[in-house]
């Protein structure tokens, strides 16, 4: 049987506001040929988890959303009717222990006003294997330097935007190198993220993880980790790591919202320890979590 799937189309006026969304059919073709996600990738999305019908980090997701309309000159979405888009996919969803929402804003079909936006939910795969194994990363440079938010913004470096293209050819070198996945590395020398996720570094007690000024974007996921981390007896803080604060750390993990926390077990061939109770326990809270 083939996965459930719902979609609600978000409709915006001449001014690109939103006034509302529709229920839709995600087997029939929706999006015009001419809309510049598809010729451009021009617009913004976000992937929200839902753990039992529960959109999971949703403010955080809608906040990040309208950073990265601003970033690209696309008109800010109304937090309320995305809000109400997402949880209407959740309640469909809601007998799934994980799901997703995708939501897209696109800057909409050639020569005309109105921004483009949907909605579109199903359930996510499963990734015990990630989260209890561990994966093998790879380095990969991103051939940008770290301070690239100030001196090229036009790179939109730190935005999510539907230009991921490079994303995905990161994540298939990855796989050619015989790795589950990447951390992207600046051009001076500084860990910045995974090609869909945050890095979060153990030292002692402490978690760590690369600030968003080094041009990668704000992670829902880890901001919540740092949250819950006094409950593990850990505390979280922004720092700027080198590959070797990774291969010296006492565990590392990429996290984001629909795998979750997903610890290496290796960087470069070289072994990192796998702290399987602290993966469990924080893959728990991220899974639980209904708010
Ligand atoms: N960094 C990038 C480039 C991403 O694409 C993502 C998520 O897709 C993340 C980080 C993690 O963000 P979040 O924890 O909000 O899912």
């Amino acid at each position: 049987m083939s996965d459930p799937q719902h979609l609600v189309i978000v409709e915006h006026d001449v001014e690109g506001h939103a006034t509302g969304f529709v229920e839709a059919d995600p087997e029939l073709p929706q999006l015009r040929v001419t809309d510049v996600a598809a010729t451009r990738g021009d617009g913004v999305f976000e992937t929200i988890s839902l753990g039992a019908g529960h959109p999971q980090a949703l403010d955080a997701h809608l906040e990040r959303f309208a950073r990265s309309a601003r970033m690209l000159d696309l008109p800010v979405p109304d937090a309320g009717i995305w809000a109400d888009a997402v949880r209407t996919l959740a309640e469909h969803l809601a007998d799934h222990d994980e799901a997703w929402v995708k939501i897209v804003l696109t800057r909409g079909v050639e020569g005309q006003p109105m921004p483009t936006g949907w909605a579109y939910g199903t359930v996510s795969p499963d990734f015990r294997r990630e989260r209890t194994e561990g994966i093998d990363v790879v380095l990969l440079d991103r051939g940008l330097r770290s301070d690239v938010m100030r001196t090229s913004p036009w790179l939109l470096a730190g935005a999510k935007s539907l230009s991921y293209a490079i994303n995905r050819a990161a994540a298939r070198e990855a796989a050619r190198r015989g790795a589950d996945d990447a951390v992207l590395v600046s051009s001076d020398g500084l860990l910045l993220e995974g090609p869909t996720s945050t890095l979060v570094v153990r030292r002692g007690d402490e978690l760590l993880t690369p600030p968003v000024e080094h041009g990668i974007l704000p992670g829902t996921t880890q901001v919540d980790l740092f949250a819950a981390a006094p409950e593990w007896g850990l505390h979280g803080r922004v720092a700027s790591l080198t590959p070797d604060d990774l291969l010296a750390a006492d565990g590392a993990w990429l996290v984001s919202s629909v795998r979750h926390a997903a610890p290496l077990r290796s960087v470069e061939g070289r072994s990192l320890p796998v702290d399987g109770g602290l993966s469990a326990a924080m893959n728990g809270f991220l899974r639980g979590r209904r708010a």
